[in-house]
């Protein structure tokens, strides 16, 4: 079986990383155990016997800033059902794969993507600040992920020959798991391609470790020529907390346009009280709800799909409770697909 290490790639080693540098002390102390997890949060025994057999294919990794939001005692609360392997991802069904949305026909050259007409997406890492237990990339072969600034030349030739392209999309993994140096460095490779007028980023950091917004970072989205949009990941309201949304913040008062994907999630945020909250809160940051995904199928997630009917229920009764710009598009991400489906 394949399996999904924590966080190695690319993520400054000590040396490099300066007395601020407090989102890698975050990274090295997170959590990587079912038992530690389960002793923080005094979940009982069986908890930890299943994460134990379902960690083993997918390892867990969560940040002590995300599990300081989650009380002890409570299995379900909505932000550990994210991150606590369950007895149930060992269940599956043939709708559901190890790439459910097609990753390895759209590669073009290592670490490169292609999707949709003008756009590339360049898989930089795989290393992410936690692990979602949803993840559709959780099978993702990262082994192949070019790592380094020399081993990304090819995917940055390719995007150089192709004039039909005017977007980049840095994923993972989570690209801003690269040191700053890095992402600096790749960023004005990307700005040197005449054709590449936008940057998009998706990281789920600033929701995980919210000391990842440095200062440093942020010179690097404000000192390009190109248009940098954020899509930050964010699933349910009580993810914002202070620091959050301070990171938040900063992000937006940099002139970034920062917009959110959700994925919905049963168990999580399949109500219409959940789903509001999260809208209200994004945009009260002036963060646009963007998408909210329906679920990729990949093995190991069944247990967090919410059927169609019941996703467009939710959407409608938002659209009946928040301003049009408040609500996000539903959308589902199909293998071979010209663009995303939108469902409502
Ligand atoms: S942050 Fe994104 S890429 Fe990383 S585990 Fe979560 S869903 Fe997957």
């Amino acid at each position: 079986m394949d399996i999904v290490t924590a966080p190695s790639l690319n993520v400054a080693t000590d040396s490099e990383c300066s007395a601020t540098d407090r989102w890698q002390q975050s990274l090295r102390n997170a959590i990587r155990t079912p038992e530690e997890l389960c002793e923080i949060l005094q979940l009982p025994d069986a908890y930890r016997i299943a994460a134990r057999r379902s960690a083993a294919t997918f390892q867990l990794f969560v940040p002590r800033e995300y599990l300081a939001k989650i009380p002890p005692g409570d299995p379900e609360h909505p932000l550990l059902r994210q991150v606590l392997p369950l007895a149930e991802e060992t269940s599956t069904d043939g709708g559901f794969s190890r790439d459910p949305v097609g990753d390895g026909d759209a590669l073009i050259t290592p670490g490169l993507l292609q999707k949709y007409e003008s756009r590339a997406l360049l898989v930089v890492t795989g290393a992410c600040a936690v692990h979602c237990r949803y993840c559709f990339r959780r099978y993702f072969p990262y082994d192949s992920v070019p790592k380094g600034e020399d081993a990304w030349q090819p995917a940055l030739n390719k995007i150089a020959e192709d004039s039909s392209l005017d977007e980049v999309i840095l994923s993972g993994g989570d690209p801003w798991m690269l040191v700053d140096s890095r992402l600096q460095s790749l960023t004005e490779q990307i700005a040197q391609i005449p054709h590449i007028r936008r940057l998009r980023i998706h990281t789920r950091l600033p929701s995980m470790i919210p000391s990842r917004v440095t200062d440093a970072l942020l010179r690097t989205l404000t000192a390009t020529s190109l248009t940098t949009i954020l899509v930050v990941h964010i699933n349910h309201a009580l993810e914002i907390d202070e620091q959050v949304a301070l990171a938040v913040r900063k992000l937006v008062d940099s002139g970034t346009m920062v917009l959110n994907q959700s994925v919905l999630l049963r168990g999580v945020n399949d109500s219409v009280l959940a789903l509001e909250s999260l809208c209200r809160e994004l945009v009260n940051l002036r963060v646009l709800p963007y998408y909210l995904h329906q679920l990729d199928r990949v093995e190991g997630s069944m247990h967090f799909e919410v059927d169609d009917s019941r996703a467009k229920e939710l959407i409608s009764a938002l659209r009946s409770r928040l301003p049009g710009y408040a609500v996000p598009r539903l959308v589902r991400e199909r293998a071979g697909g010209t663009s995303k489906e939108v469902l409502a």
